[in-house]
């Protein structure tokens, strides 16, 4: 193996930690990454040195500021290979950036009788956001379903595509069932008939490289806190074409160009969508983050990753009553699962009690947990400083959990 896991995880201080007395395993990454001390270390040092607020500042602290939260921009614009950094704007994270994109978008382009198109496997954040819009605007929501793997179904999806449907909004991958969606070759058919399409990266973002200008989507959104920068900070990629076209999401100071008593216009790009003071602190931490990124080499933990998953569907397949939720032809950093007649939640309660944080529930996912007719799932979802150790610990948990429930 030459990933370097052990040296990767002297950067996460918060992973050696005790928990009732068992080494942490930390599994949870897909709600939220942890931190290495370079971002830790990044927040800190814009409190000691640089804090003061951006852009209107004429004073040395300002100016500093406003030059490193706008080398980030750039800095982000390289990262997923926008074309500009006039499309790339900070947000508060993945579920700010829908809704920016769902209202002002929606508001300008959506009339009676049009269709917006999702999938059955969407977070609410790429769900409600839609669902309320299309309410307002007297639009219909469409959704693509899954095949029997758990798939996006191609073959219904181009019968839902016709000269109604405004937009398709998707996953780049399945925060439930792991699935890698195949995103360019839903953005090929949609542009076919002139359809934008939007795609949710909040799970992909810190697992495969993104490059938005070779998917040629309409929209990518993501957030800082799933890829091991602070809470709070994200981003919305938008093309300039549509950004331009659609009206402010929110107002107030820094969106605007000039305020008179009767009116007002707008500030040119990116800053129209920035209304009001931003995240300085998360911009200095998400520039840190993708510095880490960029040093330990997507490609390489990508792959360390994919090992660790094949690693697991191989333990769980040998532990009885365990049923793999999905069986997805691509598959980013996450296993879903059940332990037939145990809840999930008594069994993510027995194994915290070892030591062991996985998500049970809904995992924001209602409609597809309806669809797929189950109550919740248990779910592992995995970072590049996870081991095959700790997934030995998780098996071992499984039939302990077996054994006390059973
Ligand atoms: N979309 C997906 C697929 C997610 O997994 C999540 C969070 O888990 C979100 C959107 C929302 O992200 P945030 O809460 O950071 O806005």
């Amino acid at each position: 193996m030459s990933f370097q896991v052990n040296k990767i995880r002297e950067d996460f201080p918060i992973l050696d930690q005790l928990v009732y007395k068992h080494k942490l395993v930390y599994f949870d990454n897909a709600a939220t990454t942890q931190k290495p001390r370079q971002v830790i270390d990044a927040v800190k040092y814009y409190y000691e040195h640089d804090n003061c607020n951006i852009h209107r500042g004429v004073h040395f602290l300002s100016q500093r500021a406003t030059g490193v939260f706008e080398d980030t921009r750039s800095e982000i614009k390289q990262f997923i290979n926008a074309a500009s950094p006039a499309e790339i704007i900070f947000t508060k994270g993945t579920t700010e950036s829908i809704n920016l994109v769902a209202h002002s978008f929606g508001k300008k382009f959506l009339s009676p009788g049009d269709e917006i198109l999702i999938s059955v496997l969407e977070h609410h954040s790429n769900f409600v956001p839609w669902q309320e819009i299309c309410k307002e605007q007297g639009a219909i929501l469409k959704f693509i379903p899954l095949d029997n793997r758990g798939d996006i179904d191609m073959e219904v999806y181009k019968t839902l595509l016709n000269e109604k449907t405004r937009l398709v909004a998707i996953a780049h991958s399945s925060n439930v069932l792991g699935a890698v969606n195949p995103v360019a070759e839903i953005i090929r058919l949609a542009h076919l008939q002139n359809i934008p399409v939007l795609v949710d990266g909040a799970q992909a973002i810190a697992h495969l490289p993104v490059d938005v200008q070779k998917l040629d989507c309409d929209f990518y959104c993501f957030s800082g806190h799933k890829m091991y920068a602070p809470m709070g900070i994200g981003v919305l990629y938008g093309k300039e074409k549509w950004l331009e076209e659609m009206p402010p999401y929110q107002t107030g100071g820094e969106m605007i160009q000039d305020v008179f008593f009767d009116h007002t216009t707008f500030n040119e790009l990116p800053y129209k969508f920035e209304a009001g003071t931003p995240n300085v602190e998360g911009v200095y931490g998400l520039r840190e983050a993708i510095h880490y990124l960029q040093k330990i080499n997507m490609n390489e933990f990508g792959e360390y990753e994919k090992q660790l998953v094949d690693y697991t569907l191989d333990k769980f397949s040998r532990i009885k009553g365990l049923k793999v939720i999905g069986n997805p032809r691509e598959r980013a950093g996450l296993i879903s699962f059940l332990l037939e007649g145990i809840h999930p939640y008594d069994a993510g309660t027995l194994i915290d009690k070892m030591g062991i944080a996985v998500r049970t529930g809904h995992h924001c996912a209602m409609p597809l947990m309806e669809y797929l007719k189950i109550p919740g799932t248990i779910r592992a979802s995995y970072s590049f400083y996870n081991t095959f150790e700790e997934i030995d610990r998780l098996a071992e948990a499984l039939e302990t959990v077996k054994k006390i429930v059973g």
